[in-house]
Parts: C-alpha cells; structure tokens; sequence
C-alpha cells in the first residue's frame, strides 16, 4: 500500500483465492454445520483482518479497484494451526532416547534448560523455534519458557518482531530439581509479575502463570501462583498433570491431603477459565467433572504421550464431560512441531483407545478447537469476519505420494483424512501473520 494511498485513509484489502476450509464450530455438536468450505473460495482481508470468506464468484465482484489478489488455486487455505502446549527452551534435545517422564525430566531436560540463563542462547532458541513453528504451519501457542526471567523475555521478544499471538510464561520450580534451576516461591511471584506487567496484553501477546507441575512446587508456591491469577484478570495458567503413573504416585506422597493430583490444583484455586493442563491421561470421572466445570482446558498431546510411554488420552470422556480440549505438540517430550504430524497421531491414540477421530474434528482441534480451549476463539481460529488474518496454505501434492493417494480421493472428508495421515511440514506451502507472509517453502 502507498504512502499517498495511507495518508489518504484508504484501507488495505488482500484477497486469496483457493480452496478454503474453516470451522464455525465442534463438529461433534453441529454436525455439516460446523465447517464451510469453498472449492473455489476468496479469502478477503483488510488491514490484516478478515473481512469476508466465501465463494470466489459472490465476492471477487465486491473487491475495491485495485485490490491485490494472490492465486492460490489447486491449494487449500485455512486458518493457522493453534499449539495448546509446547517448550520451546527443549528444541534442542527433541528425540532423546530411552526414557520416561520423570528420569527424561532428570535426564535431558533439566541439563539443556540450564543454558536458558544466558539471554543470548534464550534468543537464538527462540528465533530458531519461531520460525519452525511457521514453516510447521502454527500461527499460535501456549508456550513454556524456563525458570529463567530472561528466557521469558527472550521469547516474548522474538515473538513480538514477528507480530505473533503467543501466550508464554516463566516457569515456577522451587523444589525437586537441581540447585541451578530453582526459584522460590517468593522470587517466583515477584518475577512473574514484573513479567505479566510487562508483556501481558503487550501487542498481541499474553502471558501465563506457569508452574512445572505439582511435584516442583511447595505448597506455597502454588498458593502464589493462585494469587497471580486473582491480581490479574485475563492472564493464563499452565500447568502439567496425570501424565505418568509414577508421576501421579509421587503427587500423592507430596500432597497426601489431596483427593487427586488434579485436586493439588484445584486447593489452590488453580482450576478455572484460562487455566490449561497438559496430558491429563490418568485422571477419573471426579477429576473430569471438575475441569468441565471449571472452564479450565485439556491439552491432548499425543505424539508426547507415545514417545514417553506415558498413556492414552481419552477424548471421549472430555466430550462427556464438557471440558474444552486443545492439542498439543509438546516438544521436546513430543517429536513433532507439525500439527499434521500430532493429528496423525491423535487419530491413532483413538484408535487404542476404541474411540474414533475423525477428519473433520481433528482440524477442527487443531484450529477453532484449540483457539477455544484458549479463550482466543473471539480473535483466531476461523474466518469470521474481524478475526486476525493468521493462515496457512496447504499444498495437497507436496510429495509424490500424497499427490498420488489425493487424486485416488473422493471427497474433502477423505482427503483431509489422507491430509493428516501422510502430511507435514512440506505440506504447509505458506504461512501468514495478519495477512503478511512469514514463511514460504520454496516453489518445488
Ligand atoms: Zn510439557
């Protein structure tokens, strides 16, 4: 847009033209109603907002004189997948051999977060991780940092030159892990504040009170980190729990008062909306009542839960119960950035479980369903208009096998299917930040 064209008042329009594919809402409750899709559909931006989705021949007529159109036909457009659940101080030590949860936590993951002390290391993490979770297609995540202030600053940085929506905190741990990486509950509290005080609601990003989990925090601790929460409306919590039966033995010991591990949370007021937890495999049905009731969020991260062995979630329970469910890569215990990746193996956790994933509620999770299980649906997540223009370009013939098994497909339920079965990162053509492209896979 020129400078005249700006100083005039005029708005900026963008418009795509491609297959586009969005959610209104859960499949599961709303059946054909719960997506729209267009064949030949535009995509119709200003200033880095939606402002119209439908069909290419009801809306190209409609665009202003002048107004630039990409060409995406043959391609499928969708709103930017949505991480409920990620470490980005763990990238280097993804795919580390052997172990499970709380021996790779001692083993692994404690001796690389360590380096998060130097700002400079922070940094350089956090560009690499960013700019791979774009070229994965993610346009959004709940992040953690480390214990490290300035891990959280590296990261909130970063994300800020990149104009993302990132939700992310400092990592709370007093106890129950190597002197070099503990706070105090105290410093804790103060840290986290000064760092809601200055990044939350900054551009667009938010923060999250992030204690480990359960066994790495005291009692007091966690009753500041409820504190946190009731100074500052709007501001998150993550959190870990149930992942792993020796993890959930060992909470039981630390808190022998409390009914469950979910419950530890619950006692310090860390159950509510805004509040996401990942795993939640070794849970009951109190437990799940609980969170549906509470607003607070699962995060489903399959690819995590198989490589460290720790259980199979059960998605038909959450359903059950009502309680929002976002999916999640966690990376470095899960071995994959790429959402396509992580749907591939939530439909095959399903499928131990008994239990069936369909196409359509899979990108539906990793999109509208994810944004809602972070209390961002009103912002991202679809094509309504007024959202933030934060999407994807999909390329259904990235490799020559997916090429091949498309074209023996009959219909957009299949070929999503085959999308997130044999998808990844080479499938992700482009992606957008409020309708400016930040990343692109070179033209094969
Ligand atoms: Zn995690």
């Amino acid at each position: 847009m020129s400078a005249l064209a700006q100083a005039r008042g005029e708005r900026h329009v963008q418009a795509f033209r491609g297959a586009l594919l969005h959610f209104l809402g859960d499949p599961d409750e709303l059946g054909e109603k719960a997506h729209e899709y267009f064949d030949d559909g535009l995509l119709v931006l200003r200033d880095g907002k939606v402002a119209a989705a439908g069909a290419a021949s009801a809306l190209l007529p409609g665009l202003p004189e002048g107004a630039e159109v990409t060409d995406y036909s043959g391609k499928l457009i969708m709103p930017g997948f949505v991480d409920t659940h990620v470490h980005y101080a763990q990238t280097d030590i993804i795919a580390a051999y052997g172990e499970q949860l709380l021996e790779w936590l001692e083993r692994y993951t404690f001796p690389v977060e360590r380096r998060f002390s130097d700002a400079v290391h922070a940094r350089e993490v956090a560009d690499f991780f960013l700019a791979d979770l774009l070229r994965n297609g993610t346009t959004t995540a709940l992040v953690f940092t480390t214990v490290h202030p300035q891990s959280a600053d590296a990261f909130f940085s970063a994300a800020a030159a990149r104009g993302l929506r990132m939700i992310a905190g400092k990592v709370m741990m007093d106890r129950n892990c190597p002197e070099s990486l503990r706070d105090t509950a105290d410093s804790a509290y103060t840290d986290s504040k000064a760092l809601i005080e200055k990044w939350h609601g900054k551009d667009r990003l938010l923060y999250a009170v992030t204690p480990r989990f359960a066994p790495t925090s005291t009692e007091r601790q966690l009753d500041l980190a409820g504190k946190l929460l009731d100074e500052h409306p709007g501001v998150y919590l993550q959190t870990h729990v149930a992942e792993n039966r020796s993890e959930v033995e060992w909470v039981a010991g630390l808190f022998p008062w409390s009914r469950s591990y979910l419950d530890v949370y619950d006692h310090f007021g860390l159950l509510r909306e805004r509040a996401v937890y990942a795993h939640c495999i070794h849970l009951d049905e109190t437990d799940r009542r609980r969170m549906g009731e509470s607003g607070a969020a699962m995060s489903f991260c399959p690819t995590s839960n198989l490589f460290l062995g720790s259980g199979l979630f059960d998605m038909d329970a959450a359903t059950r119960h009502r309680v929002r469910v976002g999916i999640g890569t966690d990376v470095g215990g899960g071995t994959s950035l790429s959402m396509l990746r992580t749907l591939d193996e939530a439909y095959k956790v399903a499928q131990l479980r008994g239990q069936r994933l369909s196409p359509m509620r899979a990108f539906h999770l990793a999109t509208l369903g994810s944004a809602r299980s972070l209390y961002l649906d009103d912002r991202i997540g679809n094509f309504v208009a007024g959202k933030e223009a934060d999407f994807i370009v999909l390329d259904l013939a990235a490799t020559p096998l997916l090429e091949r098994r498309m074209a023996n497909t009959t219909g957009l339920v299949e070929r999503l299917f085959v999308l997130m079965m044999l998808g990844d990162d080479r499938t992700v053509f482009a992606t957008y930040i409020m309708g400016r492209r930040e990343s692109a896979r070179p033209a094969r």
